[in-house]
């Protein structure tokens, strides 16, 4: 295989950083995290190439930019809550956690759930808490969460993530009615007020709530 630290080096310098994202704690976390043991074995030469990569279950972990972009955006500082929507492979999860998050992803597939808490077992990385459930009810337990990050998209913003989000906060999320085309949404909530603003086009596997989507 080639060699992981120079794969990741580049992958952080010419997908990344030339495309605009320059956030110490995500260019630091993304060089430093093992991306080929989010992917399955038969894909880890193709860990740090430039798309989305099949995960099983017909899910994919995200393009490195799209985790660079979105991680930026979030603007997250240690010691933040951050729930995350979707664990997927649990990449996404492992940069947050590798900027000082407290991170709380839910995902509702068994075989991801547990492969992903494997990987972070296996690790070390306690600061990331999963659960097994439908994401679109947020997880309330631990509300409110200075972040929020949905990795999957619907036709609408699920209310009870709105309603978990802490004041001030930030929440990102692919909105749109056909599959895997949708507009990024980023929603601020700042003294009571909730206000959105588009963030560009996104291809983001569904998110499957219980809403009848
Ligand atoms: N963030 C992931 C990629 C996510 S792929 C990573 O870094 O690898 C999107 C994931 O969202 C899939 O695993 C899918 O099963 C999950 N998902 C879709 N709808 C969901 C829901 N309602 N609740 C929780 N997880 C959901």
């Amino acid at each position: 295989m080639v060699d992981p630290v120079r794969s990741r080096e580049r992958m952080v310098r010419e997908q990344i950083e030339a495309r605009g994202v320059s956030d110490p704690a995500v260019l630091s976390a993304m060089r430093s995290l093992h991306r080929h043991l989010f992917v399955e074995e038969a894909f880890a030469y193709k860990a740090y190439s430039d798309g989305p990569l099949p995960i099983g279950e017909g899910q994919t972990i995200s393009q490195p930019f799209i985790v660079a972009r979105m991680s930026e955006l979030l603007q997250v500082e240690p010691g933040m809550s951050v729930l995350e929507i979707g664990t997927g492979s649990g990449y996404q999860a492992a940069v947050l956690a590798h900027m000082g998050a407290d991170v709380y992803t839910v995902e509702r597939i068994k075989k991801l759930f547990f492969a992903a808490r494997k990987r972070f077992m296996d690790m070390r990385m306690f600061s990331v808490k999963l659960k097994l459930d439908d994401g679109t009810m947020g997880w309330p337990e631990h509300a409110p969460y200075d972040r929020i990050i949905v990795t999957a998209g619907g036709p609408e913003v699920p209310e009870p993530l709105i309603d978990q989000l802490a004041d001030p906060g930030r929440m990102l999320i692919p909105v749109g009615e056909s599959k895997r085309v949708q507009r990024l949404v980023l929603i601020e909530k700042l003294d009571g007020r909730v206000t959105r603003s588009d963030q560009g086009d996104v291809a983001f596997v569904d998110l499957v709530g219980q809403h009848g989507w």
